[in-house]
This record gives C-alpha cells, sequence and structure tokens, in this order.
C-alpha cells in the first residue's frame, strides 16, 4: 500500500497534475473499501489526509468514466 502510494505521488509530480486529468477524474475519489465516492484534491489524497467518512480507511482510487 505505502509502495503504491510512493509510486503515485512521483507520478503525480511528473506529471505535475494536468489539468485535463484533474477535469477527467473531476477530483472524484472512490473508497477502495466501502466504494463510497468523495470528492477531494488529488494532491490531499495522495498525501493520506483524506480519510473516508464512512469507514475511515485512507485509501482511495480515482474515479474512471466508463
Ligand atoms: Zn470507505
Amino acid at each position: 500500500m505505502l509502495k503504491e502510494k510512493k509510486w503515485l505521488r512521483e507520478n503525480y509530480k511528473m506529471a505535475k497534475i494536468p489539468e485535463a486529468q484533474n477535469r477527467l477524474f473531476k477530483n472524484v475519489f472512490v473508497c477502495k473499501r466501502c466504494q463510497l465516492k468523495i470528492k477531494a484534491n488529488p494532491v490531499k489524497i495522495l498525501e493520506g489526509k483524506v480519510k473516508c467518512r464512512k469507514c475511515k480507511k485512507n485509501s482511495f482510487r480515482p474515479l474512471k468514466k466508463k
């Protein structure tokens, strides 16, 4: 889990969070555990500062368009 977070952070640093990507995901993330959708700043998600309202976990994945 930590490795994944670090990898994400490095990726974001390199990409500098392109605005297009921000728009694509609309800053909406889904809790990996309970699937609750939350709106948050991606940087805060990656830093683990955002916690799920429901299960208090801080592992999220970006909401992908289908
Ligand atoms: Zn949750």
